[in-house]
């Protein structure tokens, strides 16, 4: 962080902190807000998010960063950062079509941690520790050690699955966040992966960069830059997100030869607009990161007030799509509810298809025809 940012960071914040303790991700780790009381002296809280920090945290811990508290407007009680990471009392409704396991991930379990759906790819869960709780986790069921099952990852069997399916080319790792583990613990994790020749790519999933990008450091980037090809999914948002640290750990990475690409979950209240949207969207470009996936939110237990209408979805697609730079628009899915993984959602663009051909129709609403190919 710049010095004159840090010298007008509010002393509750700063705890104490010197410039270079503030930059380290072992002094934002464990200086992390974790309760009522703690965020009462950053923020104003509002009774309804008093009484819901009171238990929201036995199903999801709370924690987050003082540096992602810093960037929350504490005389804004919907600000969108703030929303993300602050519990409020709808968050202890489960409605009826909530699921514990939204996206059906336990069935598809090949080992414990090992989640394989799709022919050539898998998931692989490394931790259940993130750096901060996002109210709307997909996967509060493991995350934070708080909710109803416990990850237990078995490395051992899972890397003899992988070297017994040679159909796996690309493995995930997510989580929890593993760009949380220590360098050693990853580099080894990594290591044993790349020793399987059938393993063309890696991949992680994570919000480091947006929630502890002090995280982010040459020595880190150093060690996944020997693991490559490796891309890296960052979780993001919000364009506020997007500030100057988390720029520099994302330069950092792309500069070390690593592909980033966006993943963002549509939230209510949060970036449901077309105008957060496209900001966003321009933001991750400037800072090199391709938007790769938006994601309808997932029917996780008490996060119906974060849920809109996949209808709201596909006209912010509409809104963006031929409107801003190819490169700008990310895939709008649904993981499917109880299993069946990541399904695309598109606004129609084929108006018409008969013997003649297709009528399409362009992003001013204009139509236009395109023949059928004559058969050969
Ligand atoms: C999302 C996901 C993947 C990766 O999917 P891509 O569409 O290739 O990014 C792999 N396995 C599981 C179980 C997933 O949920």
């Amino acid at each position: 962080m710049n010095t004159a940012d840090f010298e007008k960071l509010p002393p509750a914040l700063r705890q104490g902190a010197s410039q270079d303790e503030w930059d380290t991700a072992v002094w934002q780790l464990r200086h992390s807000f974790r309760n009522a009381e703690q965020l009462s002296r950053v923020l104003h809280l509002s009774d309804d998010e008093q009484c819901a920090l009171r238990t929201a945290g036995q199903r999801l811990a709370i924690r987050i960063t003082p540096h992602f508290l810093s960037l929350i407007d504490p005389d804004a009680p919907d600000d969108p950062l703030r929303l993300q990471v602050i519990p409020r009392s709808a968050e202890l409704t489960r409605s009826p079509e909530e699921l514990t396991d939204p996206c059906g991930e336990e069935k598809d379990m090949v080992a414990p941690g090992l989640v394989h759906r799709y022919p050539d790819r898998v998931l692989l869960l490394c931790t259940d520790r993130c750096a901060s709780y996002c109210r709307y986790c997909t996967r509060s069921r493991l995350v934070s050690g708080t909710g109803s099952r416990r990850l237990h990852t078995d490395f051992d069997a899972a890397l003899a699955y992988l070297r017994d399916h040679r159909d796996v080319r690309d493995v995930l790792l997510s989580g929890g966040d593993p760009l949380l583990l220590p360098d050693a613990r990853l580099d080894a994790i990594l290591t044993s992966l790349r020793a399987i020749p059938h393993l063309e790519l890696l991949r992680i999933g994570t919000r480091v960069p947006i929630m502890l990008p002090q995280r982010i450091t040459p020595q880190l980037c150093a060690m996944l830059r020997r693991h490559s090809p490796l891309f890296i999914s960052v979780h993001c948002n919000h364009p506020r997100e997007l500030c100057a640290d988390a720029e520099r750990a994302l330069g950092l990475l792309v500069d070390h030869g690593l592909p980033l690409g966006s993943q963002s979950v549509l939230l209510r209240g949060v970036n449901d607009k077309l105008s957060t949207q496209l900001s966003l969207s321009h933001r991750l470009l400037q800072c090199r990161v391709k938007p790769y996936y938006l994601y309808q939110c997932d029917l996780a237990p008490g996060t119906r007030h974060f849920r809109t209408d996949i209808r709201d979805g596909l006209r912010l697609i509409a809104g963006m799509r031929g409107h801003t730079s190819g490169y700008g628009v990310p895939l709008y899915v649904v993981d499917a509810p109880g299993g069946g993984g990541k399904i695309p959602l598109n606004p129609d663009t084929i108006v018409q298809q008969d013997e003649q051909g297709f009528r399409l129709v362009n992003y001013r609403g204009r139509h236009y025809h395109y023949p059928v190919a004559p058969r050969s």
